[in-house]
């Protein structure tokens, strides 16, 4: 297959119904083990596997995605790969089965994976992995901050010492670290791109330690883009709202809440991690080079700034 492959009879173009294009699930109240996995998952995520179509929008280009072993991240890595991207993945060594499969899938495409398994919390791995996706792509042009942690916490006297920092060091201190050593390498023309959330606006209270990393990023995002503007780097964001991955089912979520996830959205349904694809695609192409700044919000309707 290339860059230019087409994988199936229905791909990201076909028109279609947005309320329908996925069905609307109802995943069972139950909670599986921190960090979620996309192999234990009972309802299957689509991350474009068999749909997202590339036309050459990222050819030749160096990305390293982090939290890329699985969910949207996962979703992007495909994507940016049949868009013609190499692809560096960040992820946590537990994972290495997830990031294994869509290492296949984009190696099906004919371009490099780069396996880069770590702990985003200590700053030695932000720092080593931005060196080993140089030395294994050559250089790097796109970086996407996807990792993060959210675990739901009933009061604030239940959130422990430990999940507040550990919360704050993947989700925002490893965006600072990761994009601080990636400026050595990135020249005119390079993209950022940062996972925020519609946390960042409309708070969960049982989320207070996730959302509020989640409007640092957005914060984080508007102040950086306007430093590297003149560099010609731009800085962007991408606002998921509740889309169906290993994050939610492992935590992310109160039990009680899963069977609606996503349900009171205006299309009715949870969102999938390939329909977070063609934003990040998007941002990172040179087609948006007027945009910086910006919040994309991929959300199935809800209001936001
Ligand atoms: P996911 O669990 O598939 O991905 C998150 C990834 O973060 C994990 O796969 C893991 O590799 C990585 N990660 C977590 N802690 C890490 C650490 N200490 N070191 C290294 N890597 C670590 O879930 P997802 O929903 O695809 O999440 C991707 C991004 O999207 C996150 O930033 C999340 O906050 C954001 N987001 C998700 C939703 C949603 O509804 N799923 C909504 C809004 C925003
Ligand atoms: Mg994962």
């Amino acid at each position: 297959m290339t860059s230019e492959s087409t994988t199936g009879s229905t791909d990201q173009y076909t028109f279609q119904n947005p309320v329908t294009r996925f069905e609307s699930i109802t995943p069972p109240a139950e909670h599986t083990a921190e960090p979620g996995l996309e192999s234990s998952m009972e309802i299957k995520a689509d991350r474009g596997e068999t749909s997202y179509r590339g036309t050459g929008r990222l050819t030749g280009r160096k990305a390293l995605i982090t939290g890329a072993d699985s969910g949207i991240g996962a979703a992007v890595a495909i994507a940016f790969a049949r868009e013609g991207a190499d692809v560096a993945l960040s992820y946590l060594p537990e994972e290495e089965g997830d990031a294994q499969v869509v290492k296949a899938l984009i190696e099906a495409e004919g371009r490099t994976a780069v396996c880069i398994p770590g702990d985003l919390k200590d700053p030695a791995y932000c720092i080593s992995l931005v060196q080993q996706a140089v030395d294994g792509l050559g250089g790097l042009d796109t970086l996407v901050n996807n990792a993060g942690k959210q675990v739901a916490v009933e009061s604030l006297e239940d959130l422990s010492d430990e999940q507040l920092d550990h919360t704050y060091k993947t989700n925002i201190y490893s965006f600072f670290r990761v994009t601080k050593e990636a400026l050595k390498h990135l020249e005119p023309g390079s993209a950022i791109i940062n996972s925020t959330s519609i946390q960042a606006y409309e708070p969960s209270p049982t989320l207070v330690d996730y959302a509020s990393t989640k409007a640092a990023i957005n914060n984080f995002t508007k102040g950086l883009a306007q430093q590297l503007a003149p560099k010609g780097i731009r800085v962007n964001a991408v606002a998921p709202g509740p889309i169906w991955t290993p994050l939610q089912p492992s935590g992310g979520q109160p039990k009680e809440a899963l069977p609606e996830f996503g349900k009171d959205t205006p299309l009715g349904r949870a969102g999938q991690p390939t329909e977070l694809a063609p934003a990040y695609v998007f941002l990172a192409s040179s087609e948006s080079s007027y945009v910086l700044g910006e919040t994309l919000n991929v959300n199935g309707g809800m209001p936001s700034p």
